[in-house]
């Protein structure tokens, strides 16, 4: 499950949207604009597509703030050396 995420431009806290995505339907809608709930200061949001990245609900050990997606690699979740 990959649940889309984006960053709050007033907090720069993380959120999740709640929307369950993948990758490949996320790099369709490209620079769609989409409106998001802020449970960070309370507004909404205008976010686009291509600036939302995906949050894993399981593995939070590594959290990138980095506001963009590996297009390119699907499940790369191993860290080891
Ligand atoms: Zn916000």
């Amino acid at each position: 499950m990959s649940l889309l995420s984006y960053t709050c431009p007033n907090t720069s806290k993380e959120v999740r949207t709640g929307i369950d995505t993948n990758a490949t339907a996320l790099a369709k809608m490209g620079s769609l604009k989409v409106g998001v709930g802020c449970p960070h200061c309370d507004e909404g949001h205008i976010v686009t597509a291509d600036s939302m990245f995906f949050s894993f609900e399981a593995a939070s050990a590594t959290a990138s703030r980095e506001p963009q997606l590996a297009a390119s690699s699907s499940t790369s979740g191993t860290a080891s050396p």
